[in-house]
């Protein structure tokens, strides 16, 4: 762990077993941090406010920011393979993170002295400037399925804004975070500006939510604990970004560009083997050409392979066992429930004994009522139901608790206008999908998808406060 600028292992000396989904054996141990390790990373980051970091000027910090993402780059390969072997993802995939990691801190960096306060006309004789002020100490809760990339999404902005950060990785996969941590003392961030501590959620994670000394919590992760860290929130008043899941459907229109759509809908679901919060695990398709387009689709899906990271499938394993446990409930239950599976993927035979893998699924005919339909699988499930017209497609697009991102295909201008503005949601993409990690687009859900916004320059004013100034000169 990183607190104070200084690697340390937990004051309890205890530790935790790192198992790789792609056998299922252990090949590491990481600290497992506690409520007394928090308090001294909470520490560390009040500290550095009044110390280094918060001496630094926006351009100095921006500097710094660029030169880490010039040093992420650099270690690209070695934080791939820690990703790869901690998650299980391809080694394309996890190569692709680290770009994506490394464009946060470019995007962020660069961003750091551009954002700024403001001039606000008022009564003759005043002068009122309102300035933008980092929030103070924020805290950082990390899923396991884009470690990195999620460090960096949540760690960016709060850094370009000169926060001090408490990152809280996850106890799932949360190797390249802690090395991410490490390249950032390298680059000179000064002590303290960055802390990491590892260790569960309940013990490390509930201690960093609910400490008195935090002034801002940004979490991703299941919509269970996302209610407990609100709570949290709450009794300290602060307040929280969350990032909750979701259950994302594509709406295919018949006068879709059916062979762009097909490959996309499939690459959707079994990108990082469906554990992606955004992944589009509806397929919502107009009946008059659903047979058609499942076919298609069907016929795509079937070539899916998923193995291990070195061999570089479309998919590796999910991520643990309890992980695996539920996908196969879920596709289980569909067909004990009578659900049709119209195709399935392979894993390689040649996958280790022990791993966590999964078959990619594609049920045909979900029927809107349907667990399948409405919660989120966190795999590659893929659920498809046909819709009669525009608005038995929104009907059925906006009948979930969630709202988090949806797809729109269809040629026709007019409708791509409506249905984007019917969604409720939080991004919407018209003939595309995902869009290649879109540092730089707004994102964030409705409903119980959360709440608040990441990505982008909304980050920025997230992880920061203002300060109006009312100045009476005469
Ligand atoms: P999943 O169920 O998919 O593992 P979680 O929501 O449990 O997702 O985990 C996301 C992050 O939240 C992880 O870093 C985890 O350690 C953390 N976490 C889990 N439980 C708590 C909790 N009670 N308080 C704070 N953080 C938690």
């Amino acid at each position: 762990m990183i607190i104070g600028g200084k690697a340390v292992q937990a004051q309890s000396g205890k530790t935790l077993e790192v198992r790789s989904p792609v056998d299922g054996l252990t090949f590491e141990a990481i600290p497992r941090g506690e409520a007394a390790d928090i308090d001294l990373a909470v520490a560390a980051a009040r500290q550095a406010l009044s110390g280094a970091w918060g001496k630094l000027s926006a351009l100095e910090r921006g500097r710094l920011m660029l030169k880490m993402a010039q040093h992420i780059l650099d270690h690209a390969e070695e934080l791939a393979l820690l990703e790869a072997r901690d998650t299980g993802k391809p080694m394309t995939t996890a190569r692709n993170d680290m770009v994506v990691l490394a464009r946060y801190f470019e995007f962020y960096g660069s961003a750091a002295d551009k954002i700024h306060g403001e001039v606000i006309p008022f009564l003759n004789g005043y002068q009122v400037n309102l300035l933008r002020e980092p929030l103070g100490v924020t805290a950082h809760i990390i899923p396991w399925n884009y470690p990195a990339q999620m460090m960096g999404r949540s760690i960016g902005p709060a850094l370009a804004m000169g926060n001090a950060v408490v990152v809280k990785p996850a106890e799932d996969a949360c190797l390249s975070c802690l090395r991410i941590a490490e390249l950032a003392l390298e680059v000179g961030f000064p002590p303290g500006a960055l802390n990491i501590v590892s260790g569960l959620g309940e013990e490390a994670g509930a201690a960093l939510a609910k400490h008195p000394d935090i002034n801002f919590i940004s979490f991703t992760g299941s919509n269970e604990v996302g209610v407990l860290i609100q709570q949290a929130a709450a009794l300290n008043a602060v307040k929280c970004v969350l990032e909750l899941g979701g259950k994302s459907p594509h709406l295919v229109f018949s006068d879709a560009n059916l062979e762009l759509a097909a490959s996309t809908v499939v690459r959707g679901i079994i990108q990082n083997t469906g554990q992606t919060c955004t992944a589009g695990s509806r397929l919502l398709v107009q009946s008059d050409f659903y047979e058609e387009f499942l076919s298609l689709v069907a016929e795509k899906f079937s070539r899916v392979r998923v193995g291990t990271p070195e061999m570089n499938l479309d998919c590796g394993p999910v991520v643990n066992l309890s992980q695996q446990q539920r996908v196969n409930k879920y596709i289980a239950q569909a067909q004990q429930d009578g659900l049709k599976i119209l195709a399935q993927g392979q894993i390689d035979p040649n996958v280790p004994n022990g791993g966590y893998y999964v078959t990619p699924t594609l049920f045909g005919q979900v029927p809107a009522e349907h667990p399948l339909a409405h919660e989120e699988v966190f795999g590659p499930v893929l659920a498809a139901m046909p819709f009669v017209d525009e608005a038995h497609a929104i009907a059925l697009a906006n009948g979930t608790d969630y709202g988090l991102l949806a797809a729109v295909w269809t040629e026709n201008g007019g409708r791509q206008q409506r249905v984007a503005k019917a969604l409720k949601c939080g991004q919407v993409f018209v003939n595309s999908f995902g869009a290649g990690g879109g540092v730089e687009l707004p994102f964030g859900g409705v409903k119980r998808s959360g709440h608040g916004r990441e990505k982008g320059f909304m980050a920025l004013e997230e992880m920061s406060t203002t300060k109006t100034v009312i100045h009476f000169h005469g």
